[in-house]
C-alpha cells in the first residue's frame, strides 16, 4: 500500500482554514489553555516545552464545530470518522515521556484530528504522521497548514505497515491501541530511539508502554492505564 504525500488542500466542501482562523481559535481558547497548563504544572510537570507547545495550539481548531465550546475540558472528545482527540492532558504526559529534542524525526500512528501531530511539530524537527481514513488527512493538513506548521507530512496509509521510506525514527508514537507492540515499528526504530503505544485488547483498559531500542534488543516500561480507540488494519476512504 503506498503512503500517499501530497500536501495539497481541497477537496473537501466549504472554504479551507485560513491563518485568521487559527488566530481566532488561539484567543477563544487562551483562558482554557492557560488553566490547563495551570493543572499540569501543578501535577508536577515541569517540561517547559511542552507547556509552551500546548499554549501555541488551540485544540478547538481540531475539534468539529459542534465540540468546539468543549475544547478546554481535559477529556477526550468525539472526532469525524467515530474517532477521537485524546485528553489534552495525556498528550502532554506522552510528548513529555518522548523527551524530544528538535533534532528528531518522529512518526505518529493514527492523526486523528492532527493535535498530537501538531505538538510535535513543534518539539521535533521532522514529524511523518499517518491515518487510514482520507477525510481526517484531509483535515489535518488544512488544520497544520492554517498554524503554519511546516514540520509536519500527512500520510493517508496503514500505520500497522509502518512508514519504511522515512526510517529510521528517533522517536514513534501510535496513538491507537493494539495488543502487541507491531515488530515492523520496533524495526523502523533508531538504536537508542523510544517508542510509546498503548498496549492491550479492544474494548479493555490498555496499559501505556514505553519501548527503547538497545541494538537487538528492547526495554520495555509501563507509565500508564489508557483508554484508546483501536488500531484497524487497512486505509478507509471518506465517510
Ligand atoms: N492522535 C490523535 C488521536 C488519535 S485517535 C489526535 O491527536 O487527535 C486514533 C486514530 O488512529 C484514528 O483516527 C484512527 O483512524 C487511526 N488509526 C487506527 N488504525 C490505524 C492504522 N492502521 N493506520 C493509521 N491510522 C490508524
Amino acid at each position: 500500500m503506498g503512503a500517499d504525500e501530497d500536501r495539497t488542500e481541497g477537496g473537501r466542501t466549504g472554504r479551507a482554514l485560513a491563518p485568521a482562523d487559527a488566530q481566532a481559535a488561539i484567543e477563544a481558547d487562551r483562558e482554557a489553555t492557560a488553566a490547563l497548563i495551570l493543572k499540569l504544572r501543578q501535577s508536577g510537570m515541569r517540561d517547559q516545552r511542552v507547556l509552551s507547545a500546548l499554549e501555541r495550539v488551540p485544540r478547538r481548531l481540531f475539534l468539529p464545530a459542534a465540540y468546539q465550546r468543549h475544547a478546554g475540558e481535559d477529556t477526550a472528545l468525539p472526532i469525524e470518522c467515530g474517532q477521537t482527540i485524546s485528553q489534552p492532558s495525556l498528550v502532554a504526559r506522552m510528548s513529555e515521556a518522548l523527551e524530544l529534542a528538535p533534532t528528531h524525526k518522529v512518526l505518529e500512528i493514527g492523526t486523528g484530528s492532527g493535535y498530537q501531530a501538531a505538538i510535535l511539530g513543534l518539539l521535533a524537527g521532522e514529524v511523518h504522521t499517518v491515518e487510514r481514513y482520507r477525510t481526517l488527512v484531509d483535515l489535518a493538513r488544512e488544520r497544520l497548514h492554517s498554524l503554519k506548521i511546516t514540520t509536519v507530512t500527512v500520510h493517508h496509509a496503514d500505520g500497522l505497515e509502518g512508514l519504511g521510506e522515512h526510517a529510521p525514527y528517533d522517536r514513534i508514537i501510535v496513538t491507537a491501541a493494539g495488543p502487541e507492540v507491531p515488530q515492523v515499528l520496533v524495526s523502523q526504530l533508531a538504536d537508542n530511539g523510544l517508542l510509546l503505544m498503548p498496549r492491550g485488547e479492544k474494548g479493555s483498559i490498555q496499559e501505556l508502554v514505553l519501548v527503547r531500542r538497545l541494538g537487538g534488543t528492547t526495554d520495555t516500561r509501563i507509565l500508564a492505564k489508557v483508554r484508546f480507540v483501536p488500531l484497524v488494519e487497512g486505509v478507509a476512504a471518506r465517510l
